[in-house]
């Protein structure tokens, strides 16, 4: 999908900084604020931009010219004398927009699924939606609330005039249909919220919950802890440890239909194990990030609707994230080779060889692509032989949790752990501080 960037922000509240620069050339650890947005969104796939500049928009242009060296193509469309806000804006570069396109702010920087983002509005867009708002839950840890979710729908959006039902924030990341824009007159000023308010009242707004906050430079404060946050990801190593979900952070559930254990297929499924919480609270003050990295075959077996496995993962990381303890990503595996074991009418899409499923090392790497990760210092922890071996096969430290399986590992030298552990809350009590 086409990634059109709203780039023309004057950041006058930056002051000084943005005499030099337009805000998202502002340089952050030497280098301009936008590069680290788009290494994130060349990595999830986007290789077509539309950049809509207006103030400075000859250094944007002399930096990133036409995106052939960085391995994508950018174009660009300049706002003119009139400032047009940003609906005009985007309308003004209409003949430049694919019928569909992904929105968002040069000033920001958000680490989202992007691929679930289109999941997301591919399934709501067959249901009439017209566009879609990426939202989280706010419970008053940000800005004001401004989104009211309904049955995975977004049913109202209003900046100027904050409800007590409100308890959900928009993020910044959005996708339309080009034709939404093509009704308006050009040279119109408007703000696109106005459009995304009626388009919700009227229930044609798909919604995608996230749950990793977003960095923006917007303020000096902002652009300070947005500078501090890229310094500790990119250039300072950390040491992560990685997770395998169910049986280490939430329990196996026990499906009486088919009476075998399996992973939950639905939320309601989803019970924290004993301690978990505290575990990632102490992993974290240790000074370790946290990625999960889970196979999920059900929906390529037909046991469950991928979106459905995805609503799974938004309530745990959601319910982790409004207690503080934050994750920095969920990595899953959603393929599986043949949808063997299932019903025979599994997602197509999905059943397919992979390097992600475990234990391959796919959703590890994902972790080290994405941040400066202290590599002899991180684990990999989880209640099976594929967790271990492909922990092994990353080269990093492996812990099995349970005791169920131990009597297998024992016998199974190639995928021996480093350590066992009776659940999370030991392992985390046992490994160093960073630095240590
Ligand atoms: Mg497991």
């Amino acid at each position: 999908m086409q990634a059109v960037v709203l780039m023309g922000g004057l950041g006058t509240r930056l002051g000084e900084r943005t005499k030099a620069h337009p805000k998202s050339m502002i340089r952050v650890e030497g280098i301009p604020f936008f590069d680290y947005e788009l290494f994130l969104l060349k990595r999830s796939g986007f290789t077509d931009f539309l950049f809509l500049t207006g103030f400075g928009s000859e250094e944007i242009e002399a930096y990133y010219g036409d995106g052939s060296s960085m391995g994508v193509r950018i174009r660009y469309s300049r706002d003119g004398e009139k400032l047009l806000g940003t609906g005009g804006a985007v309308r003004r570069a209409c003949e430049l927009l694919e019928e569909e396109f992904l929105l968002l702010y040069g000033d920001s920087f958000m680490d989202i699924d992007y691929a679930e983002t289109l999941e997301r509005y591919n399934e709501a867009e067959k249901n009439g939606a017209t566009c879609l708002m990426t939202v989280m839950k706010n419970a008053g840890r940000f800005d004001k609330s401004n989104c009211v979710v309904r049955d995975g729908k977004l049913v109202c959006y209003d900046k100027e005039n904050p409800l007590p039902e409100m308890d959900y924030i928009d993020y910044g990341v959005s996708i339309y249909k080009k034709s939404l824009f093509a009704e308006i007159p050009e040279g119109e000023a408007f703000d696109i919220a106005s459009l995304q308010k009626t388009e919700a009242a009227a229930g044609r707004c798909g919604v995608h919950i996230v749950n990793h906050r977003f960095y923006e430079i917007g303020r000096p404060e902002s652009l300070k802890e947005c500078g501090e946050y890229i310094k500790n990801r990119f250039y300072e190593a950390h040491p992560a440890v990685f997770l395998d979900r169910d049986g280490v952070i939430n329990e196996i559930v026990y499906n009486e239909d088919t009476e075998l254990l399996d992973s939950p297929l639905r939320p309601s499924e989803f019970v924290f194990r004993p301690g978990v919480k505290e575990a990632l609270r102490l992993i974290r003050e240790k000074g370790y990030y946290v990625f999960v990295v889970t196979n999920q075959p059900a929906a390529a077996k037909g046991k469950a609707k991928l979106l459905t496995l995805m609503d799974i993962n938004t309530a745990f990381a959601g319910e982790l994230a409004e207690e503080g303890i934050d994750i920095e990503a969920v990595y899953t595996c959603f393929h599986h080779p043949t949808g063997a074991g299932g019903t025979g009418r599994g997602d197509r899409r999905l059943i397919r060889d992979c390097d992600c499923r475990k234990p391959k090392t796919g959703l590890i790497f994902k972790g080290r692509e994405a941040y400066n990760l202290d590599w002899e210092n991180s684990f990999m922890v989880g209640d099976s032989a594929t967790d271990i071996e492909a922990g092994r096969s990353a080269g990093l430290k492996t812990a099995l949790i349970g005791d169920l399986k131990c009597d297998i590992c024992a016998r199974l030298n190639y995928c021996r752990p480093d350590g066992i552990y009776s659940d999370l809350l030991s392992f985390a009590k046992s490994i160093r501080e960073r630095g240590e």
